[in-house]
């Protein structure tokens, strides 16, 4: 039987390049494979998928409402389908992760998805939350933190550098840069930096209490 694989990691790990390494392998051999990612991701222009050392190939790209089991089995009805690669799995919906493992139980295709494991927040994404728990196989590729260990979550920067630590999920085509990081280094920079702008607040708050008893 085909299986469900789910490639998680931070950003900046390689997983656009493991991926098109991978489908390049099968079509090395022959054999069809499809390329596909969430249609919003526009950063590259839409319809593709480009890696940071340069790789770069054609996708079929999906909203969220798309039925991916759908999309595949058309494909495949046309011509054979060896495996299918989705890019930025974590912006899958939880009902497309379960349409993915009907691609691999019901059509028998291999399905490799990559995907971020947590957000800026250190929250899940819903997509890589529903791949950890129902793929059949996870492996991790890995990024490094500043300070040499395996970097597991990622930090949102504003322009000014600042740690961001509230906002929407996804913020494509703004100033925001990402970093990955370990859990220690992610906690000093998340945690520390809000209980330092806290800290600030309440001690503007204690000024300004203080001027009005004054
Ligand atoms: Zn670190």
């Amino acid at each position: 039987m085909a299986k469900l694989y789910f490639y998680y990691s931070s950003m900046n790990a390689g997983k656009s390049t493991a991926l098109l390494q991978s489908s390049y392998n099968y079509r090395e051999r022959g054999m069809h494979t499809l390329v596909m990612a969430p249609q919003f991701d526009d950063r590259y222009g839409v319809g593709r998928v480009t890696s940071r050392i340069g790789l770069e190939a054609a996708a079929t790209t999906f909203s969220n409402v798309d039925n991916l089991f759908e999309i595949v089995s058309t494909c495949c009805a046309e011509d054979p389908l060896h495996c299918v690669l989705i890019d930025e799995a974590q912006f899958l919906t939880k009902e497309q992760v379960f349409q993915l493992g009907q691609v691999s139980d019901e059509l028998d295709i291999p399905v490799l998805a990559y995907g971020i494991r947590t957000d800026f927040q250190g929250e899940p994404f819903e997509g890589s939350k529903y791949l950890l728990a129902w793929s059949d196989n996870l492996k991790e590729l890995k990024a490094i933190c500043h300070c040499g260990s395996k970097a597991t979550m990622v930090i949102r920067l504003d322009e000014n550098g600042n740690t961001v630590t509230q906002g929407s999920q996804v913020e494509i085509g703004g100033n925001d840069r990402y970093i990955s990081m370990c859990r220690k280094h992610f906690k000093e920079k998340f945690y520390g930096e809000a209980e330092e702008k806290d800290a600030a607040a309440d001690n503007s708050a204690t000024a300004k209490r203080k001027t009005r008893a004054d």
